[in-house]
């Protein structure tokens, strides 16, 4: 089985974007609030959106199921209040929830948090319960940044945090780091604040010994680990000045990289430098990177490809595409069980 841990409703039908517009619109004038959460959006408006994109890229690449959330760039939790996330969050997941009714063989949930800057995240705890137990859904995505880009919260490894990483060990589900869309003109969003977030996590991560005070607590970052596989020997290094355990004890039980790293000498490098049991398969499709590679006439983000280009023992390529993710979402093997029944 190919399990695909990244992917986002980047295709979601346009009657969501205009719930948000009014939201937002209502923040200024009261009278322009949504009256309804009700979308008015029908089965079949989701499975036309589903099947041009997500569903059509999974059968021609050949993956079997995605790891779902709402668009990240949507998230946008440095927009309004703590209740204005609560809101827009549960109705995204709610679409998710719907999605993976729709097509359980194809799709499993994972939950956009009500974040919002300045506000202690054990305000997500509700929202992160009830996807998980009334939804079944098996993970979530944290931004380390709620600001968007501006960095004014606390660093992940501050007690701060503390709440939420409780009740996700409790509830047994990961979280993807995962920053939103850019408001701060010198991050592009996709390709600064992205790499800059996954970057900035994994430093956060050696510094400090959050992993003592939660051993199971697990964290996939994505797009590769951002600047982190390249620089291994940087981290290593200053893990070392900083009198830090070596990484692979450090962080490697709890921190896990993606695959969405758009070239083969990327992936080459990404499976060379972290351990294979660290390396979950993912593509982020569709969408933060939509065109086709001139080099090699392929859609950047068809990752499957460089996959299986690399030099690696089947075992291990089960182990990326299948294994790790197992391990890594502690409800995904019930989850998948329950779809087959279904
Ligand atoms: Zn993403």
């Amino acid at each position: 089985m190919i399990i695909d841990c990244h992917g986002h409703y980047t295709t979601a039908p346009r009657e969501l974007e205009l719930f948000r517009d009014r939201q937002l619109a209502g923040l200024a004038d009261a009278s322009r609030r949504p009256t309804s959460t009700d979308l008015g959006i029908s089965d079949d408006q989701i499975r036309e959106s589903l099947e041009k994109a997500q569903l059509k890229f999974q059968r021609e690449r050949g993956t079997d199921v995605t790891i779902f959330s709402p668009r990240a760039a949507g998230m946008a939790h440095h927009v309004g209040t703590a209740d204005t996330s609560r809101v827009w969050s549960r109705i995204c997941n709610d679409l998710i929830h719907r999605v993976c009714t729709l097509y359980p063989e194809n799709f499993v949930g994972v939950c956009q948090l009500p974040q919002s800057p300045g506000v202690p995240p054990a305000n997500c705890i509700d929202e992160l319960t009830r996807c998980v137990n009334e939804l079944g859904f098996i993970g979530c995505n944290l931004n380390p940044d709620p600001s968007g880009g501006y960095w004014k919260d606390p660093p992940l490894t501050d007690r701060y945090w503390y709440p939420l990483y409780e009740k996700m060990v409790e509830l047994d589900v990961p979280a993807m780091v995962h920053v939103s869309s850019s408001c701060n003109p010198c991050f592009h969003a996709t390709g600064a604040h992205y790499i800059n977030g996954d970057t900035t996590a994994f430093m956060q991560f050696i510094t400090a010994d959050l992993f003592r005070d939660f051993p199971t607590l697990k964290f996939i970052i994505p797009h590769g680990g951002g600047a982190v596989p390249y620089h291994w020997g940087r981290y290593r290094g200053l893990a070392q000045d900083m009198k830090r355990p070596p990484l692979k004890d450090h962080l490697l039980k709890n921190v896990f990289f993606d695959t969405c790293v758009y070239h083969l000498p990327g992936i080459e490098l990404l499976t060379r430098v972290i351990p294979v049991e660290n390396i979950l398969f993912a593509s982020e499709m569709v969408g933060a990177v939509k065109g086709i590679d001139p080099e090699t006439g392929q859609h950047y983000d068809d990752t499957k490809r460089y996959i299986d280009q690399i030099q690696m023992s089947a075992a291990d390529k089960t182990k990326i595409y299948e294994g790790n993710a197992l391990k890594v979402y502690g409800r995904l093997k019930t989850a998948l069980k329950q779809r087959k029944a279904a």
